[in-house]
């Protein structure tokens, strides 16, 4: 037993159902939990108000005052994590320091460093998995090395799952460090540099128990609902899985507790997610390169110009257009979106999917580097996807599927909101009367498309055969 450990918190915001703080309540007398605001990552944001970093210090500040009533607080520091944990860890003289893995490479570097001068100095330093269900090395193919396809390696997560793999981590509250004997003062937002700019949902582990509560409700319908975008009927808790004010186990649990086919959905969006993370431990070239090799050469031949129409929702496309708006808007986009705007980009623009995997990772709140780069390697087909480079969405038929009656076009493309019916989707076939009818002329109140799908289609097919045959 230790007399005094401190548990250290990352993207594991919450005070419940948490591997480490779990193991360390059972092993120390006294716990302190501790949250670093890493100096590097927050000096290269490029806005000021950055509403991830509300997101964050709302959910902090909630953590606080939840272990304020508990007779705690949580330490809040700002600056080198690895600095920072070793001058607290002396500071408090503990014996140990617990904390749940982080498998992006940034961080394993980050951790092997704290690991090993807390060992150096005489502190034991406890890692354990809480971010994914399995880690990449407890699923395997029968060879025994990584799948690189989806389907296979769902099949083999769903065989291996046992009760024990989503057991609830329940930290013991009697043993949170009462009476601190180091001064804690949350920083304000101003001292780390950031603005307040409140994102779209709640922070904090109370609001994402609630939505998940709430998702219950409509979780059967999910298989059916879950590609329209204007029905809003997925569970929206990205952003807390992200940040970790939601365990993955409970969300695995609430797919559980509910025998249908909706839920058996819901439950396959969850394995997406370590599937991304197995391929970002198994294959961290894949941060740089495209994950098939025989792409690693492609020039894509996109104009800047273009790529400027894209991130500002001026393409021509009504629902890329819709989506990128919102996007910059909120933070936030529907994944059959994310699969459309994407998709439009590298094979409609033939632009390089990196510019857009880094225009995601400035503007979204749940951005993660796995899902992100995992989600962009496949709409490109660079990733690691069964189908062949041939998958290309006709962006005007998707924007009728997933938006019908186009009320999701209308709120952020305004200017169109006066086209009726199908026109809506493409409104570039409508008459100069009927565009004045509208009240939006085409060319001076909305672009004309930048490009024509049926062409780019047929250059983006022949760009990727051609690399795809060449390798
Ligand atoms: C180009 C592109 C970029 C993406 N970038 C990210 C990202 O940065 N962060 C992120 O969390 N997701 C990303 N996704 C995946 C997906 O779009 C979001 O997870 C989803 O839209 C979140 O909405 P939700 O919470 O309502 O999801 P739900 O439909 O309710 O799904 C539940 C959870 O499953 C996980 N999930 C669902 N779909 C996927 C998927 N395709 N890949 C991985 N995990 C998934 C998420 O954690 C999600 O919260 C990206 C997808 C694409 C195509």
């Amino acid at each position: 037993m230790f007399g005094s450990a401190l548990c250290w918190i990352r993207r594991d915001l919450r005070l419940v159902d948490h591997r480490a703080l779990a193991e360390a309540t059972q092993a120390a007398e006294r716990v302190a939990v501790v949250f670093v605001f890493d100096k590097v990552i927050l000096d290269a944001l490029q806005d000021r108000d950055d509403r991830r970093i509300s997101f964050l210090f709302d959910s902090l500040s909630e953590l606080d005052a939840e272990l304020r009533r508990l007779g705690s607080a949580l330490i809040v520091q700002h600056g080198d994590p690895v600095e920072e944990i070793l001058r607290l860890a002396e500071e408090l003289k503990v014996e140990a320091v617990f904390w749940n893995a982080d498998a992006e490479p940034y961080a394993l570097k980050r951790d092997a460093e704290v690991h090993r001068r807390l060992v150096q100095a005489g502190v034991a330093a406890k890692h354990y998995k809480d971010h994914v269900i399995f880690t990449a090395r407890e699923v395997r193919n029968q060879s025994g090395g990584p799948f690189r396809v989806f389907t296979p390696y769902s099949k083999a997560w769903r065989a291996r799952l046992t009760e024990p793999d989503v057991q609830d981590f329940s930290p013991n509250p009697e043993r949170f460090w009462r009476d601190l004997p180091v001064t804690v003062q949350m920083p304000t937002l101003n001292d780390l540099g950031f603005e307040r700019s409140d994102p779209w949902l709640e922070p904090g582990p109370r609001a994402a128990q609630e939505r998940l509560n709430r998702f219950q409700d409509h979780i059967d319908g999910y298989g059916q609902n879950r590609d329209r975008v204007d029905l809003g009927r997925t569970s929206g808790l990205s952003v807390h899985l992200r940040h970790g004010t939601i365990s993955i186990r409970a969300c695995v649990r609430a797919a559980q507790a509910h025998a249908t086919t909706g839920a058996e959905k819901w439950l396959s969006e969850l394995i997406w997610r370590d599937f991304y993370h197995m391929i970002l431990e198994e294959f961290p070239q894949v941060v740089e390169r495209p994950f098939r090799s025989e792409y690693q050469q492609l020039k894509w031949p996109g104009k800047p110009a273009h790529f400027e129409a894209w991130c500002i929702g001026q393409t021509g496309y009504p629902i890329v257009d819709a989506g990128m708006r919102c996007l910059r808007a909120t933070g936030w986009m529907h994944n059959r979106l994310r699969m459309i705007t994407a998709m439009f980009l590298t094979k409609d623009l033939l632009i390089d999917y990196r510019l857009g995997e880094a225009h995601f990772a400035r503007w979204l709140l749940d951005f993660d580097l796995a899902s992100n780069n995992g989600g962009w390697q496949w709409s490109s087909s660079m990733g690691a996807d069964a189908q062949p480079y041939f998958r290309i969405f006709n962006p005007v038929l998707q924007s009728a599927k997933t938006d019908p009656d186009g009320e999701f076009i209308r709120q952020w493309c305004p200017e169109l909101a006066g086209f009726a019916g199908d026109q809506i989707h493409w409104p570039h076939g409508a008459s100069l009367m009927e565009q004045q009818i509208a009240g939006c002329v085409l060319g001076a109140d909305y672009p004309h498309p930048i490009v024509d799908h049926a062409v780019q289609r047929q250059l983006a097919l022949a760009l990727l055969e051609r690399t795809d045959r060449n390798g």
